[in-house]
């Protein structure tokens, strides 16, 4: 078995360790014997999204956001919204998260018109949402992810998206709603950074799962000794419960 990650925008997208999302990834598959592929896509070269088996966006900042508009227009907003439609899973962090959508308004009036992948905008406000998360996730029974988010976009879900789950600590999509990231199809976004992955080692291998399952058919996982991790990850969990 081998799979092919595309990490978009590896050169100008890359908040609070992003990038150590792809490397969870990839070191996941790695010890379980799972051949992977990680081809970085910067700004300028194009993106021929029907090889990939997975695709990771990181966040970045609104000045970010907007030099990569003309980017997207020239082809790769048709191939990231075309390997949305196919079922293609992605990981999509923050500003990643914001570009899936309609558009960005910016909290100092930038019109931003996105991918529109996925049916949802964002608005900015003056005031950033910032600081430790925890919320949860359906596609996990409900269990907790923890992260961290700094963002001064509100995101709205239309109907066709459902959110990944609900905020227990922290902002979310908005601060109003109490609803946090994005699920459509095999589409996971989220407004945490962290790096997200290594905090939530289930939550790697569902990704790892659904792109194994969407390949192959099937996904053997082998178990792996997450207890380092998991022990991280309760202490912030236990802490994040304890000041909502
Ligand atoms: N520029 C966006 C915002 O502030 C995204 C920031 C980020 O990726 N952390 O909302």
């Amino acid at each position: 078995m081998e799979l092919k990650l595309y990490h978009l925008y590896p050169d100008v997208l890359n908040l609070y360790g992003d990038r150590g999302n792809v490397l969870c990834m990839e070191q996941r598959l790695r010890w379980r014997g799972i051949d992977v592929t990680v081809a970085g896509v910067p700004v300028g070269e194009p993106l021929r999204g029907a090889d990939g088996d997975l695709f990771f966006i990181g966040g970045g900042q609104d000045f970010e956001q907007e030099v990569l508009l003309e980017d997207l227009a020239g082809g790769k907003a048709a191939e990231v919204k075309a390997a949305v439609e196919d079922g293609k899973p992605f990981l999509a962090i923050c500003g990643g998260y914001q570009m899936l959508g309609n558009f960005y308004r910016t909290w100092d009036g930038v019109q931003c018109d996105f991918i529109g992948a996925l049916d949802l905008y964002t608005v900015g406000s003056e005031k950033r949402m910032i600081g430790n998360c925890l919320f949860t996730c359906d596609d996990l029974g409900g269990a907790g992810l923890v992260g961290f988010e700094n963002h001064s976009g509100k995101t709205y879900l239309g109907s066709s998206v459902k959110p990944l789950g609900k905020v227990l600590s922290g902002y979310g999509n908005n601060g109003e709603d109490g609803l946090e990231g994005a699920r459509y199809r095999n589409v996971f976004a989220t407004y945490s950074h962290g790096p997200l992955l290594p905090k939530n080692p289930a939550f790697c291998d569902l990704l790892l799962r659904t792109a194994l399952e969407r390949k192959y058919g099937r996904a053997e996982l082998a178990p792996l000794d997450d207890t380092l991790e998991e022990n991280a990850h309760r202490y912030m969990e236990q802490r994040l419960r304890k000041q909502p």
